[in-house]
């Protein structure tokens, strides 16, 4: 075989030369091309909600494909496209979201955060306001374009880049105990600047690649709270945290919030497709909407509303009506705050924390994304058949809805033995 051309990505190929090559995946499992089993205990990058080829997903897919591809979305629609959005007003509706009511159809999570963010600007400039700043959390990731690196915390991700990414205000990641720190740092900030902000951006409730750090639904609650005082936008990027990953449909809910602008994207499809939608209130639309051309909100890419993609999230939207989707996601809850009582007892385990279907814990002693640990213990897991891609030192599971607990068993002692081989020196 020839050396394969592929440049893959968040891969160093000097330490990881080769790539495991799938064949095939049904439900919760990977196959290679020797047949052999590897339990997806990440959801192939937290995109997979209902198992892998779900049938009712391959029969939508099929049926779209041989019926409509793709058609240009400026001026034109289709079914698959109406149907999931008022699929999804509906849903908004349902989990305490109701002032979501314009879709814009984009690709991926990266794309419908630059989308939020060009709508909040946008909005600003068109009411006739200066308003260009724009607050995250400290450690946040929204992806991997300009825009959404700007946004994110300034890390190893974006070293190269940072010369040429735009400044926002920053605000200290709500740690357990220090919640007000971040608050009153918001509130501080509103007071003597609020004229110059036009929104602020969270991933709710958790920050996925800054290595799962959990906070507060009360302190979510409280950074609205602040946003609606100032009359500041709300962008929630449930990109991760949609689909059930918290343990409800969608983090806002836990905090009781409906934010101004929501984007969502992995689960969307069931994971099956890349898709990705960004939700605005009419107010927001409504600052575009004008016989003045120049008013249009001017985003675009060549497969926005891809039709087999949207039939595809068609699919997955029914199978959480006709399946006990909720009850699967208890059952994961469960079975993770069962586990994590049980790393909780390792000496070698500085953090446990678990939110719905999100189980992570900390090795002591190596930090940072960079930690060699993780390098050890993913080749580790891989030859053991589980796929488990710590960050750094920070081990997580994040599995498809579809795991059995006797899978989630598996994975629990994979890790345990991963650690005490660690422990004993035996990885390299
Ligand atoms: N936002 C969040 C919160 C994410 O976790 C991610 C990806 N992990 C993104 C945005 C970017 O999504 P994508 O990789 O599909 O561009």
């Amino acid at each position: 075989m020839p050396e394969s051309p592929i440049w893959h990505p968040f891969t160093q190929h000097a330490v990881f030369p080769d790539s495991v090559k799938i064949e095939s995946a049904r439900g919760a499992y990977l196959y290679d091309s020797a047949g052999r089993p590897i339990l997806d205990a990440i959801s192939s990058w937290w995109v997979n909600v209902h198992g892998h080829n779900h049938e009712r997903i391959v029969a939508a897919v099929q049926a779209q494909a041989a019926r409509l591809d793709q058609v240009i979305f400026a001026g034109f629609t289709h079914a698959p496209a109406e149907e999931l959005a008022q699929g999804l007003l509906e849903l908004c509706r349902a989990h305490g979201m109701p002032d979501l009511k314009r879709i814009f159809f984009s690709d991926s999570g990266s794309t419908s955060v630059e989308v939020a963010l060009k709508m909040a600007l946008g909005y600003w400039m068109h009411l006739g306001q200066q308003r260009t700043g724009v607050v995250a959390l400290d450690h946040a990731y929204h992806g991997d374009t300009f825009g959404t690196m700007s946004v994110g915390g300034r890390s190893v991700f974006n070293a190269a880049y940072e010369p040429l990414l735009f400044e926002v205000h920053r605000l200290p990641f709500p740690e357990e105990g220090a919640e007000q720190v971040t608050i009153d740092a918001f509130a501080h900030l509103l007071e003597e600047r609020g004229h110059e902000i036009s929104a602020l951006i969270v991933e709710p409730l958790i920050l996925g690649a800054a290595g799962m750090r959990v906070y507060s639904p009360a302190t979510l609650k409280s950074l609205h709270g602040l946003c609606r005082k100032h009359g500041i936008l709300f962008i929630a990027d449930e990109v991760m945290t949609g689909w059930g990953r918290t343990g409800t449909r969608f983090a806002c809910e836990q905090a009781g919030i409906s934010p101004d602008i929501l984007c969502l994207s992995k689960g969307l499809t069931g994971g099956f497709l890349p898709l990705a939608v960004t939700l605005a209130t009419q107010e927001i639309y409504q600052a575009f909407y004008s016989r003045d051309r120049a008013k249009t909100f001017f985003h675009s890419s060549s497969f926005t509303g891809n039709a087999i993609a949207c039939a595809a999230a068609v699919a997955a939207l029914s199978i959480w009506d006709d399946e006990p989707v909720m009850e699967r996601i208890q059952a994961i809850a469960a079975h993770h705050c069962k586990s994590a009582a049980h790393f909780r007892q390792r000496s070698d385990v500085a953090s446990v924390r678990h939110l719905g279907t999100i189980l992570a814990l900390d090795i002591s002693g190596e930090q940072g994304y960079l930690a060699d640990v993780a390098v050890k213990l993913y080749r580790y897991f891989l030859k053991a058949g589980v796929l488990l891609r710590p960050m750094g030192n920070t081990v997580y599971v994040l599995p498809p809805y579809c795991v059995s607990l006797k899978d989630l068993d598996h994975i629990v002692e994979t890790i345990d033995r991963g650690l005490d081989a660690l422990q004993n020196g035996k990885l390299e």
